[in-house]
C-alpha cells in the first residue's frame, strides 16, 4: 500500500536526517527546519524520540522541489506536465475493508487528542497546532468529497479550534450544512502518502474529488476505508484519522497562528471541531508540516497552484518558457520567462497571471535567457532591461488574500513589470565558449 512510511523508507539514506536523542516538540522542529534551509539543506527530518510523546514525528518532507516531483512520480522539470495529466486523467479511489489506519480505534471516553505529538511551532502561536491535517468532508448536496488543509488549534482531549479563512470548498460545505442546522462531518487525516498531501493542496473545481487527482499522481487508485463514526471515507494506509464534526452554531476564539506570510495572525473564522473517534495504526508515525514562512509550507502550498497557473497560462501564451513563485514573495510574487514573438505579449502574460491567481501582487516577465529560479538574474534583468516610466503598470484595488498585512479591505494593488528586451534592442550580452564553461564546472566540482 502507498503510504507515508513506504515513501520515506524508499528515500536514499542521505536524504533523511534521523534524530535519536530526546527531542522537545516545542519550537525545535521549526527551528531545525529553518536552520537547515538557511544552510541550503532540505533532508526529511525524522524525530524518533519526542519528549513526552510516542514517535516518530516526521517533518521537512516537502522542503524540496525535486522530492515533491518524485511524490508525483516524476522529476522536477516534468512536474507541471505530470500535474496537468493527473488533474485531467484522474483515477477514482476504491473502497477496502481492512485498513492499517484502523488497527486502533479510540472512541469517546478513551480518546485524548492531547496525547498526539503535536508541536508548538512559533512563540506567537496560541498553542499546539496540527498543521498537516487533511480535512476530508463531503458536499452536503452532491456528496463529492473535498480535501483541504486548515489550521487546527488543540483545545482539549476532543476539541480543536479551526479556521476556514481561506474560504475554500469546505467553507462552502459548512455554510450549506449549517443553514440546515447540521454539523459538518469531517475526517482529519494525518500522515498519508505524500501524493495525497500534494493533491489536498490542489485548487480543483467543486465537482472534483482531490483523491482522484492523488490516484492519478500515484498511477493507481487510492484505497479508502469508511470511517467508524461518520459518513466519510479516508485513505486506509494513513497514520492517524480524527473523526468528528465542525459544529454548526458554536464559535470560539482561535489563534494567533504563524501564517505563510511570516506574520502571526488572529484572523479566524473561529470554528470548532469536536473529535468523535481517533483511529490509528498500532505504531503510528506523526507528520508535522512546519507552518509559517518555511520552505515546506510554501512549496507544498504552491506546487499544485504553480502547475495549474502554468498550464492555464500556456494555453494562451505558447511562448511561455518557465514560471516561478519565488519563496521570497511568499505566495504574492511570480516570475515568468517568455519567448516573445510580438510586442505587448509580456503585458498580456502579466494580465493573465493576475487573473489566474488573486494572491499575486507583483509579477515580472523576463526573456528566455533569464533563469526565473535565480533571483540575482531576475534583479539583473530588471536593472538592465527595464524602465519604470514605460515598462510597468499598476492596477489598484483588486481582490487579494487578506493575510497580506499591507492589504486594505481585502484588496491590493497589482504591479506588472516587463523586463524583456524591447523592440530595437541591439545590446550584446557577454558570453564564454561552452568548452571553457565546462572546464570551469569540472574544476569547481572537483
Ligand atoms: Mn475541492
Amino acid at each position: 500500500m502507498d503510504s507515508l512510511r513506504s515513501f520515506i523508507d524508499a528515500l536514499p539514506p542521505e536524504e533523511v536526517l534521523r534524530l535519536h536523542a530526546p527531542f522537545d516538540l516545542d519550537y525545535l522542529p521549526t527551528a531545525l527546519s529553518l536552520e537547515l534551509e538557511r544552510a541550503g539543506r532540505s533532508p526529511v527530518v525524522v524525530i524518533e524520540n519526542p519528549i513526552g510523546f510516542v514517535g516518530p514525528v516526521v517533518c521537512n518532507l516537502f522542503a524540496e522541489r525535486g522530492r515533491i516531483a518524485r511524490m508525483a512520480g516524476t522529476s522536477g522539470e516534468h512536474f507541471n506536465q505530470a500535474w496537468l495529466a493527473a488533474s485531467e486523467r484522474r483515477i477514482s479511489p476504491v473502497l477496502v475493508r481492512d485498513a492499517p489506519v484502523q488497527e486502533l480505534v479510540l472512541t469517546a471516553g478513551a480518546l485524548d487528542a492531547a496525547r498526539l505529538p503535536i508541536s508548538r511551532h512559533f512563540e506567537q502561536d496560541a498553542g499546539r497546532y496540527i498543521s498537516s491535517g487533511i480535512l476530508i468532508c463531503k458536499d452536503p448536496d452532491t456528496g463529492v468529497r473535498n480535501l483541504s488543509y486548515q489550521r487546527m488549534q488543540l483545545k482539549g482531549p476532543d476539541r480543536f479550534g479551526v479556521s476556514l479563512h481561506s474560504r475554500g470548498h469546505i467553507w462552502d460545505h459548512w455554510q450549506r450544512a449549517a443553514a440546515r442546522g447540521r454539523n459538518l462531518p469531517v475526517a482529519v487525516v494525518i500522515g498519508g502518502h505524500p501524493a495525497i498531501h500534494l493533491a489536498a493542496g490542489a485548487k480543483m473545481g467543486m465537482d472534483v474529488d482531490e483523491l482522484e487527482v492523488a490516484g492519478a499522481l500515484l498511477g493507481r487508485p487510492v484505497e479508502l476505508v469508511a470511517c467508524k463514526t461518520i459518513d466519510v471515507e479516508v485513505p486506509a494506509a494513513a497514520e492517524y484519522v480524527l473523526e468528528g464534526e465542525i459544529l454548526a452554531d458554536v464559535f470560539e476564539d482561535e489563534g494567533p497562528f504563524g501564517e505563510y506570510t511570516g506574520y502571526a495572525t488572529s484572523r479566524s473564522t473561529r470554528h470548532v471541531f469536536v473529535v468523535r473517534a481517533i483511529t490509528q495504526r498500532a505504531a503510528p508515525w506523526f507528520l508535522d508540516i512546519i507552518p509559517g514562512y518555511s520552505a515546506e509550507h510554501l512549496l507544498l502550498g504552491r506546487a499544485g497552484k504553480e502547475a495549474h497557473v502554468w498550464n492555464r497560462l500556456r494555453e494562451m501564451v505558447p511562448g511561455a518558457v518557465a514560471l516561478n513563485f519565488p519563496k521570497s514573495g511568499t505566495h504574492f510574487h511570480a516570475y515568468l520567462s517568455l519567448r516573445a514573438t510580438a510586442p505587448g505579449q509580456a503585458r498580456h502574460a502579466l494580465m493573465l497571471l493576475f487573473g489566474l491567481d488573486p494572491y499575486l501582487k507583483l509579477a515580472v516577465v523576463v526573456d528566455e535567457d533569464i533563469d526565473v529560479f535565480n533571483e540575482t538574474e531576475m534583479l539583473w534583468a530588471l536593472a538592465t532591461r527595464f524602465q519604470a516610466d514605460s515598462d510597468m503598470f499598476v492596477v489598484p484595488k483588486v481582490f487579494c488574500n487578506r493575510l497580506d498585512p499591507s492589504s486594505v479591505d481585502g484588496m491590493s494593488a497589482k504591479l506588472g513589470m516587463d523586463a524583456t528586451r524591447k523592440p530595437g534592442w541591439d545590446v550584446i550580452r557577454t558570453s564564454l565558449p561552452e568548452a571553457a564553461m565546462q572546464w570551469a564546472r569540472g574544476i569547481v566540482r572537483g
